[in-house]
């Protein structure tokens, strides 16, 4: 499928070659096999992808909005028809299972078409002045170079969530994707190039984070940077674009609780439960990371959950009906691990899995996992796993699981799962989270605005208030005789 290399630095319109040296091998997660190799560049191809879509903003920027959704509408379009190949190039890079990399493409799809939809409804604002002989007028206008880093959970619609709405709003791009998962990231350049793209309205650069980094946060040119990442990076993304006052939309690491009520559905419930957990093999900043379930009904839960849990099917996603890939490398599995340890440590019970998979692929599987008598001192009820372990808690008063629930930094997403309407809207209104999903695991939608609270992040992705992240509103006062 891939050559030995592949060509992975787009500046101003051309795939670049880059010296055999400066090499990154890309590896299936599943098989550890080499795949390809991509560029790895630095600061040098990063300050001329800066000064190519520097100098692209200004036609692309003064297109009107019905013009450059054209461009996008042919992107969407160009991506739905091409899914499955789209989707077996994901599956090989990061291991998920190919039903769900095909869906992901999908989505994928969905934000550019979304973004062709709102590119020509970025309205301004007429103000009613107090004055008689003003009038107050607000427009929307391009921020101007965006710097776009993406993580490799979801090479292919974390992507497209930035850039679709960023270039809908008259921004150009350069993308830095995830040194893991490059190749879901050059299909999707290329996919602007058969739309048609203006020269330099979107660049991609592979290989040094840290170098490409730098340049994105220090040159001025670049006005704001959108990271989709760990918490970590983006209080050093924030810390360094100080300097030149960037704006910034960060969407970051969480730790969603699920809360489970007496008067759930306990059949829906699982089910959503173990969705929200395994897909992706739990390394979604919105999968359950805890999950809170009423006494009255624990041990039915957790003997339903257990059954479904016995069932997934583990193994290379590429395969029609696997359930669980592998993680996405081998600092993934050990972070798990420690997790799982330091619960044991401390009292928890595997009540499944609870270590490494023993299966025939040498990739990085970890089994997935359920854990009972678990207590607050535990790390994995703080810290991010990103793993399939779930750890499971008994309560039975609503205001104390709420707090519970609200007592981490963090703040992305938290799901409830209850029938009774009065207790969905009141809990959901003191959960201290950006989203919340009413008996709903999937809320990620190219409509609805995403994002977190508290050290989740800043700013929102999807919906029309995406678009207000790449938009500067200037504010217009006219004299009039
Ligand atoms: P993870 O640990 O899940 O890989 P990271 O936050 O480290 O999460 O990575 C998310 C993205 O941020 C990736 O594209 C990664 O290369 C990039 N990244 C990591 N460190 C830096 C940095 N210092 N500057 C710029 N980008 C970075």
């Amino acid at each position: 499928m891939f050559d030995a290399f592949t060509r992975s630095v787009f500046i101003n319109g051309v795939w670049e070659d880059i010296h055999e040296d400066t090499t990154d091998t890309i590896y299936n997660p599943a098989t550890l096999e080499p795949i390809t190799h991509v560029a790895f560049a630095g600061g040098k191809e990063t300050d001329r992808a800066i000064q190519a879509a520097s100098e692209a903003f200004p036609v692309w920027s003064n297109k009107t909005g019905r013009e450059r959704s054209r461009y996008l509408y042919r992107a969407s379009q160009l991506m739905l028809d091409d899914a499955e190949r789209l989707g077996k190039i994901l599956t090989l890079e990061q291991g998920k299972p190919l039903k769900e990399a095909i869906g992901e493409v999908k989505g994928a799809a969905g934000f550019l078409l979304w973004y062709a939809e709102e590119a020509s409804r970025n309205y301004g604002e007429w103000i009613p002045s107090s004055i008689k002989s003003k009038r107050l007028v607000v427009i929307p206008q391009a921020v101007g170079v965006v710097g776009a880093i993406t993580p490799w959970n979801f090479p292919s619609s974390m992507i497209t969530r930035k850039l679709a709405p960023a270039l809908a709003a008259g921004c150009t791009v350069v993308l830095k994707p995830a040194p893991e998962t490059p190749l879901s990231a050059i299909e999707i350049i290329k996919l602007f190039e058969r739309a048609g793209l203006p020269k330099g309205v979107v660049n991609l650069v592979t290989g040094d984070a840290r170098a490409i980094g730098k340049r994105l946060l220090t040159n001025k040119n670049v006005r704001l940077i959108t990271f989709t990442g760990s918490t970590a990076v983006g209080k050093y993304l924030m810390r360094e674009s100080a300097e030149h006052l960037k704006k910034l939309s960060l969407e970051l690491g969480g730790h969603a609780p699920s809360i489970v009520f007496a008067d759930a559905d306990i059949e829906k419930a699982t089910s959503l439960v173990l969705g929200s957990k395994f897909r992706n093999n739990g390394q979604t900043c919105i999968c359950t990371n805890r999950l809170y379930v009423h006494s009255s009904i624990a041990d039915k839960f957790a003997q339903l959950l257990k059954e479904k849990v016995k069932n997934l099917k583990i193994g290379l996603g590429i395969e029609k009906d696997t359930e669980i890939g592998p993680l996405i490398n081998k600092q993934a599995c050990e972070k798990v691990q420690s997790h799982v340890e330091d619960a044991m440590d401390k009292g928890a019970v595997v009540a499944h899995g609870g270590k490494l998979w023993e299966g025939d692929l040498p990739g990085h599987y970890y089994q997935p996992t359920i854990l009972s008598n678990v207590t607050e001192d535990m790390k994995i009820m703080h810290e991010e796993t990103f793993g399939p372990v779930i750890p499971i808690q008994t309560f039975t008063d609503e205001v104390d699981v709420t707090q519970k629930a609200n007592n981490t930094d963090y703040g992305l997403a938290a799901y409830i799962f209850t029938e009774n309407t009065n207790r969905a809207i009141r809990v959901s209104e003191k959960l201290d989270y950006g989203i919340v999903g009413v008996n709903d695991v999937f809320p990620a939608t190219p409509e609805a605005p995403f994002g977190g609270i508290k050290q989740s992040g800043i700013g929102k992705e999807g919906g029309h208030h995406g678009m207000d992240e790449f938009v500067e509103k200037k504010y217009i006062s006219i004299g009039i005789d």
